[in-house]
């Protein structure tokens, strides 16, 4: 058996104008650095720079379908801290991909968002 890792599907250059401003999405070399074919082949090619900075082991006790979590919980985490969102607040997840679960599990997790739901 190889070894289990992440590898991120897109890197910032953490130089442009953008990423010095903490938005790393609006970066031109974060858009460049993508997996070819695309993730749900069996095989891809990764980016140098994507295996250069991008990569990471995961832990033993991490199970592979938890590991798929990574990017998207990533994101719900990053979406949270931009809004700061605080205990009491009201929470509307619109859309049903993955996205939303993990917007739930987190609001919830940490206390936050009034009337938070597990109905959808
Ligand atoms: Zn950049």
């Amino acid at each position: 058996m190889g070894i289990r890792v992440f590898v991120s599907h897109h890197i910032p250059c953490n130089t442009c104008r953008y990423c010095l401003a903490g938005h790393h999405t609006a970066c031109d070399t974060l858009h460049s650095t993508n997996y070819d074919p695309g993730g749900f082949s069996q095989f891809i090619r990764v980016p140098k720079l994507n295996v250069d900075r991008g990569v990471f082991l995961l832990p033993p006790e991490l199970s592979n379908d938890d590991g798929v979590f990574i990017e998207p919980l990533a994101c719900v985490i990053r979406a949270q801290r931009i809004v700061n969102l605080k205990p009491g607040q009201s929470v509307l997840i619109l859309g049903g991909g993955i996205s939303g679960p993990c917007h739930l599990l987190l609001a919830k997790a940490l206390g936050r968002g009034h009337g938070v739901r597990d109905r959808c």
